[in-house]
């Protein structure tokens, strides 16, 4: 019942890692364990549980469950997943020097620039496709690199192991956003990441039901900083969302092989569309990072974003508002599919100068390609394009 995790294979841990009947029931399911705190038979003397902001049973499965999947020794999650890039940034002192992608989540660049620049911490944003960026950008300061990849929304591929490697001749931890991936995709530690960020929200929770972060790593030295700042914090989630990130990851190795499919097929369809200007999708040849994402990805994802070839705002829009199985709606990984304009959605928190400076154009599309029927998808996809 409780077998050694590195002796599965993905869809088993997937199913059965941290978790095992209930002990006092036989419950197949790890309950939800709906308790703030927990009685001790004298003082100090409990059966590792005292208050439900420090740790709480379910937590601990979800917990066990995610860093078996990431093949990592330690799984802390968070009340979302900017609470668990918070809480790996106040890992960091005044002073301290981030590089991080510039292509990332709008959410994480107003963290690091609203937040914690303001305490001193300083960021510089770069296109880590170009590994000498990442090398020009190195002070004597640099504390950690933060990667994105694939990007968003840009799907732009980083080499997370050329990047380690930099780090580690410097001494730099390396933080690797997996949200996209997810470690069915790709496996940021074997390639030598010390940390893997989560935003669970997405595909491990993967029904659009819950917000839930989480941060694996072995490195005992940041496990017990991120669980002190669970618990000095308490950006801590709640049993009863820890349950269903936790009946989300049972399925997370047959979702995403959907997903993959289904987003193979719209990329190549919208590659041919005469309406259509650029597809960033890895998956496909004419993709500038296909080759590391063939090296260090087992497939190539949901996600997809696209231009039209009349590159005006007026013509997303159009396509934007006449989609009716692609929900218009913030968000990914959910079962659903969903289409954004990432300029005035998800990435409107980065000013409109840096986007244009990444490229980042207001006509831009995204897609989170779900798995649904992949005729109606493609259907759905043309019928709002043609409107153009
Ligand atoms: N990282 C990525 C790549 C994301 O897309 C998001 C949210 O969209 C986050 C982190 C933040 O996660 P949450 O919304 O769960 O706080």
């Amino acid at each position: 019942m409780n077998a050694d995790p590195s002796t599965r294979h993905f869809g088993t841990n997937a199913i059965h890692a941290g978790q095992q009947p209930d002990p006092s029931t036989g419950a197949v399911m790890t309950p939800i364990y709906q308790s703030s705190t927990y009685v001790q038979s004298a003082p100090g003397e409990h059966q590792g549980y005292e208050y439900s902001r420090v740790s709480n049973p379910t937590r601990t499965a979800l917990e066990g469950n995610l860093a078996a999947l990431e093949g990592a020794t330690h799984g802390i999650a968070f009340a979302s997943g900017v609470a668990g890039i918070d809480a790996i940034m106040k890992g960091l002192r005044p002073g301290d020097h981030v590089i991080s992608t510039n292509d990332l989540y709008g959410g994480s660049f107003r963290l690091f620039t609203n937040v914690f620049e303001p305490f001193g911490i300083d960021f510089s944003f770069v296109d880590m496709s170009d590994l000498a960026n990442v090398e020009d950008a190195i002070t004597d300061d640099t504390a950690m690199i933060w990667v994105e990849t694939p990007t968003n929304p840009l799907m732009r591929i980083v080499d997370i192991e050329a990047v380690c490697d930099i780090a580690d001749t410097h001494g730099i931890d390396v933080t690797v956003d997996n949200t996209f991936a997810t470690p069915y995709l790709q496996q940021p530690l074997d390639l030598g990441a010390d940390m893997v960020l989560h935003s669970a929200t997405k595909y491990l929770g993967g029904h659009s039901d819950i917000i839930l972060g989480a941060v694996c790593t072995s490195s005992d030295e940041w496990a017990e900083k991120l669980r002190f700042q669970v618990k000095s914090a308490g950006a801590s989630p709640g049993p009863m969302d820890c349950f269903l990130a936790l009946r989300g990851t049972k399925t997370l190795h047959v979702r995403m092989d959907r997903h993959c499919d289904n987003a193979r097929a719209l990329a190549l369809f919208l590659e041919e569309h005469p309406k259509v200007d650029t597809v960033l999708y890895p998956g496909l040849q004419s993709h500038p990072g296909h080759d590391i994402a063939a090296k260090q990805m087992s497939d190539f994802g949901g996600m997809i974003a696209f231009t039209l070839t009349d590159d005006s705002i007026d013509a997303a829009k159009t396509v934007l508002s006449n989609t009716d199985v692609f929900l218009l709606a913030e968000s990914l990984g959910g079962v659903e599919s969903l289409i954004e304009h990432p300029a005035s959605m998800t990435h409107a928190s980065i000013p409109a100068e840096e986007r244009a400076k990444i490229g980042l154009t207001d006509s831009l599309i995204r897609v989170s390609v779900g798995i649904e029927d992949i005729n109606d998808l493609r259907a759905d996809l043309e019928q709002a394009i043609e409107r153009v």
